[in-house]
């Protein structure tokens, strides 16, 4: 069985786990050691278990723990040339042999049961990517940082179980903050950060193509609010006939193997839950 969530989210900081009992992964690293050991204890996992941390790009809400962690723990860093030379003198000196130059490999990355695939995504960075991690029964797809819905990210995300994608920010929220232009533009190109209405489209999409798991995160402290993000997600989602459901803290195994619940006129209706990363703790634990 995949487990799943995230463990922080969001500007301040970002750290997601997936994992069974072959393999365990975090994709990337955000805030301190510290903090990350913490979290874990709190999802019933020790860092010690941890076997690779993908990183997806160098920002520093992606990597400020990963360098501690390599160090303290032996975790392996599966992660580009280019994000790695540009990340390398933040994070301190690590052990050679505990890097995994991932675009030396031939596109994909196996780790006990997991396949992990790195793919493109558009944001002002290195050579930022995504990650689909697969056990073969179902596929989880992490790709916050992303400024459009590109083809790219359209064919990596489809056919997944689960998802954590980013809804960074309210248009109005941001366009009316207190950001200089300059930085309200950086955000809202192509390389920036996507927008909940945005985020909503994709989310229906998603959920369309059968994917029953949609984490929303990577918010904005000062553009966006939790309960904006959720409902401007949801109200999109169930424009487009989706039903968005509910669940405890925990989304459990068999609502992935139910098939759709019938709809009007004998017509199926994807049900999909729609869970928000919180900022400074995990989010609800996904099992599938
Ligand atoms: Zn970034
Ligand atoms: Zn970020």
């Amino acid at each position: 069985m995949l487990k799943f969530c995230t463990l922080f989210s969001g500007s301040s900081g970002n750290s997601a786990f997936i994992g069974n009992d072959t393999a365990k992964l975090l994709v990337d690293a955000g805030v301190t050691a510290k903090s990350i050991e913490h979290e874990l204890a709190l999802i019933d996992e020790d860092p010690r278990d941890i076997d690779v941390v993908l990183i997806t790009h160098e920002h520093i809400d992606h990597v400020r723990g990963a360098g501690v962690l390599a160090r303290r723990y032996g975790m392996k860093i599966a992660v580009n040339r280019r994000t790695w030379y540009a990340m390398a003198a933040e994070v301190g000196k690590v052990d050679p042999a505990q890097l995994i130059f991932t675009d030396e490999l031939n596109g994909s990355l196996t780790v006990g049961g997991l396949e992990i695939v790195p793919f493109p995504i558009s944001h002002d960075a290195a050579d930022p990517v995504g990650y689909s991690i697969s056990d073969r029964r179902h596929k989880i797809t992490v790709a916050t940082d992303t400024g459009y819905l590109s083809p790219a990210l359209h064919d990596y995300c489809s056919g997944s179980s689960a998802v954590l994608i980013e809804a960074n920010h309210d248009l109005d929220m941001l366009e009316h903050g207190p950001y200089p232009k300059s930085l309200i533009a950086r955000i809202r190109g192509k390389r920036g950060h996507m927008c909940n209405a945005l985020c909503g489209e994709f989310a229906a999409e998603l959920a369309e193509s059968g994917t029953r798991a949609i984490i929303i995160g990577h918010l904005s402290n000062e553009n966006n609010l939790p309960e904006l993000a959720y409902e401007t997600v949801r109200r999109t989602m169930e424009e487009a006939g989706v039903r968005v459901v509910d669940h405890g803290d925990v989304i459990p195994p068999d609502f992935f193997s139910r098939s759709d619940s019938d709809g009007v006129n004998g017509a199926t209706v994807p049900q999909t839950g729609l869970v928000v990363a919180p900022r400074y703790s995990h989010s609800k634990v996904i099992l599938l």
